[in-house]
């Protein structure tokens, strides 16, 4: 029983391996304050943020649109890119890596990205396979815990969140911009896509994130998430979204608990409260999808 959404779904992760068409893909530029910016194409939403003392982008999308980023980064600044932190290890977020460091850019990242990265990944769930990066391509220099830039009167900082969306994310904070980049630990339009197989995810570890990202904003914080439009100002999306994720995640924990089967929970459909909230139209994580990654996730 292959259903339309899950074939769509399919598609989505197994072209970037294949012969995904970049050509009608266009870089849109939105300035969010602060000389930062968010360029959208195909692929992780990349951060830019134009310093006195540089230019750091976060995540670098796929490599054939890396000439059109670098246009749309020159159209930002003059300057060319200083440094690219990678949020985790997945090619829709790392896959132009090489061009930009072949053009002068320090790859910074947590450890564990470069060594996902340097592998070869399989992950059945999203039938998705990586093959090993060129050594040109992965981070220059990692970190295990965080990281910080200080540009100007901005300090910059990477903090790993541990076994999250995989076990290489960190999230970047702008401390005076008050901006905070997740990565693919927060989602817009979609459910999220957790790598509970082999790519180290776990639920709870969004979770614990989440809550640690909370910690360092108000109401005027901007976060900006992985995939999909950025939220609006302030904490309420990702409240939300922390309670979407804890509510079913404790009630398909129940459902293990009373002995239910994976097909049974999907059955039981235990995030369709939340469907209108978190469901856009081509979302990339339905929720039947996103209900089986929750179950894999607490019967690990
Ligand atoms: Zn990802």
């Amino acid at each position: 029983m292959l259903k339309k959404s899950i074939f769509a779904f399919l598609l989505i992760f197994i072209l970037p391996l294949q012969a995904q068409d970049f050509s009608g893909i266009e870089i849109e530029t939105v300035p969010i304050g602060n000389n930062f910016y968010v360029l959208y194409g195909s692929g992780g939403n990349i951060g830019v943020f134009a310093g006195e003392d540089g230019l750091i982008m976060i995540d670098s999308q796929f490599a054939p649109l890396s000439e059109r980023i670098t246009d749309a980064v020159e159209r930002i600044s003059g300057d060319s890119i200083n440094f690219v932190i990678n949020t985790h290890w997945h090619g829709d977020h790392t896959g132009g890596n090489g061009n930009f460091s072949a053009d002068g850019a320090v790859i910074v990242a947590h450890e564990y990205v470069k060594r996902r990265m340097s592998m070869e990944v399989f992950l059945p769930l999203y039938n998705s396979r990586t093959m090993p990066s060129s050594i040109g391509a992965l981070p220059t220099v990692t970190f295990m815990k965080d990281i910080s830039f200080h540009s100007g009167n901005e300090t910059i900082t990477a903090t790993h969140a541990p076994y999250a969306h995989t076990d290489t994310d960190a999230f970047v904070h702008f401390e005076n911009s008050n901006i905070i980049h997740m990565g693919d630990l927060l989602w817009t339009g979609s459910y999220p896509r957790i790598d509970v197989q082999h790519g180290g995810g776990t639920v709870e570890g969004v979770i614990n994130a989440l809550g640690k990202a909370l910690q360092l904003a108000n109401g005027d914080t901007q976060f900006i998430s992985g995939h999909g439009a950025i939220p609006e100002k302030g904490t309420s999306y990702v409240e939300n979204y922390l309670a979407m994720l804890r509510a079913v995640s404790n009630r398909v924990s129940s459902m293990i608990a009373e002995g239910m089967s994976q097909q049974q929970i999907i059955a039981a459909r235990p995030t369709a409260e939340f469907d209108a909230a978190f469901l856009a139209e081509n979302a990339y994580i339905d929720a039947e999808m996103f209900t089986r990654i929750v179950y894999i996730s607490l019967s690990k």
